[in-house]
């Protein structure tokens, strides 16, 4: 894709000053922000390698064979249309390198808005934060999240 082009992950910046230098590795996520805008700017450009790289070691996912994990993700990047994220909450790192992310992805696969809302958890392992593990609720057909919705009031479905 064009790097001139908006960003997939809705930040209203171009995709060259936005995730393409964290998918190029020219950057490593530091702010849980930075590594779910980029993860889902990678779903929606179908870059596999950068989302199997920011899986952390415990991510429940990572106890299939890597190639077996890169084909999961090459297909589900290619199943969804991407209508766009919004951050809800970003807590900062801990000393521990941990922080988690409150996000609504808005989705389509196959005509059906699968959109969630993921309560994700995050740990930095020297270089840049890693996915380790989400909480999900189903959100079909919401547009903007809740007012009254934070981590602290998240209830996964
Ligand atoms: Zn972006």
């Amino acid at each position: 894709m064009s790097k001139s082009a908006p960003c997939p992950c809705s930040s209203g910046k171009s995709y060259a000053e936005c995730c393409a230098p964290f998918h190029d590795r020219k950057r490593h996520a530091q702010e849980g922000e930075e590594l779910v805008r980029s993860r889902y700017s990678a779903f929606a450009l179908g870059k596999v390698d950068y989302l199997y790289d920011t899986l952390h070691e415990d991510h429940p996912d990572r106890r299939h064979a890597p190639d077996q994990i890169m084909a999961a993700l090459r297909a589900a990047s290619a199943s969804f249309k991407y209508m766009g994220l919004t951050i809800i909450e970003a807590e900062p790192r801990d000393r521990d390198g941990y922080c988690r992310v409150l996000y609504l992805a808005r989705l389509f696969r196959k005509g059906t808005d699968v959109s969630f809302i993921e309560l994700a958890e995050f740990l930095h392992d020297g270089i840049g934060l890693r996915y380790r593990n989400g909480k999900t609720m189903d959100a079909p057909g919401m547009r903007v999240p809740p007012l009254d919705l934070a981590i602290a009031t998240f209830q996964p479905s």
